[in-house]
């Protein structure tokens, strides 16, 4: 199943990024302006169109797709998606801009973190037509049709040029990589503190202020929809903490990135009480360790 309805009017997209269910989702607001949030890999937007069609939306009826930010997993597809979108306009981050007009720099760190082979996989993002996009700062109000409304919020710290958008009747917030990953059935949560730019200071203050819009529901990208709101962000803020203590620890040390990683995946198993982590578990902890490791290195 490619569309699962998860709140009022919307509709969460199982991406199945690298073939793998439940791990990178896209999310579909059904409303008089049809609107995409996420897309995916560059590699798997046939299964965001299969979505759309079984949520009951043409791609020619999308008006608005908006990437909450630039990495690979939420924003690789929105190029081609957009062929076949022909009535949508992207909304982004004035930061995130650049990046979707010309992937060429995003292409270029992505190769650097992830390796040439896994980006085979993810697929190259095509660039975006720069009239078809419309930049968007600090805080947006975005009228969706017939007293639907969203208001999209700067959400650095995970990256610099996040946002995350909540829908105002139903105070559901689509997160964006503000909280960790969460995913199903797993009883464990994974910051994300990727490279190149997680920065903790404000990460942790984004997840702070977005606590206070008093979200209903979090639409989590990676994954699925989650009312134990607190928790989330209880855990969010304690493991960004905590990890990026831990890795600094195994990082003076002079641990390598492979050494520090299995180090975090062996906490990760413990907190969800399991022998062995999945696979894509283990590469966003790996991901999020080098992410830590950089911040370090820029900054210590
Ligand atoms: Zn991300």
């Amino acid at each position: 199943m490619y569309a699962t309805k998860v709140s009022e009017r919307v509709y969460m997209l199982d991406t199945f990024a690298l073939g793998q269910p439940g791990t990178v989702g896209a999310y579909l607001v059904k409303g008089p302006k049809p609107t995409l949030i996420d897309c995916g890999y560059s590699s798997s937007y046939e299964n965001v169109l299969a979505g759309l069609a079984e949520a009951g939306v043409m791609p020619t009826e999308i008006r608005y797709l908006i990437p909450t930010h630039v990495h690979l997993d939420h924003a690789g597809a929105a190029g081609r998606l957009l062929r076949e979108m022909p009535n949508a306009e992207v909304i982004a981050h004035e930061r995130s801009v650049p990046h979707l007009v010309d992937p060429t720099r995003l292409i270029e760190s992505s190769t650097k973190v992830f390796g040439p082979a896994i980006m085979g996989l993810y697929g190259t993002p095509e660039p975006i037509p720069a009239r078809r996009v419309t930049a968007v700062g600090k805080e947006t109000h975005l009228d969706l049709g017939e007293g639907l409304s969203a208001t999209l919020i700067h959400t650095p710290g995970h990256a610099p040029h996040q946002i995350s958008i909540v829908l105002d009747q139903t105070k559901v917030m689509f997160t964006a990589d503000a909280v960790g990953i969460v995913y199903p059935g797993m009883k464990a949560l994974i910051p994300t503190t990727p490279p190149p730019s997680f920065n903790p200071t404000e990460l942790v203050s984004t997840i702070a202020s977005i606590r206070q819009t008093t979200p209903k529901e979090l639409l989590v990208p990676h994954f699925g929809a989650r009312k134990d709101v607190e928790w989330v962000f209880d855990r969010s803020t304690e493991l960004v903490q905590r990890w990026v203590e831990q890795v600094e620890g195994l990082w003076k040390r002079k641990m390598s990135l492979d050494e520090a990683a299995e180090v975090m995946e062996g906490e990760v198993t413990r907190d969800a009480g399991i022998t062995e982590l999945p696979i894509m578990a283990k590469m966003s902890v790996r991901v999020s360790v080098m992410g830590i490791m950089h911040y370090l290195d820029k900054n210590i």
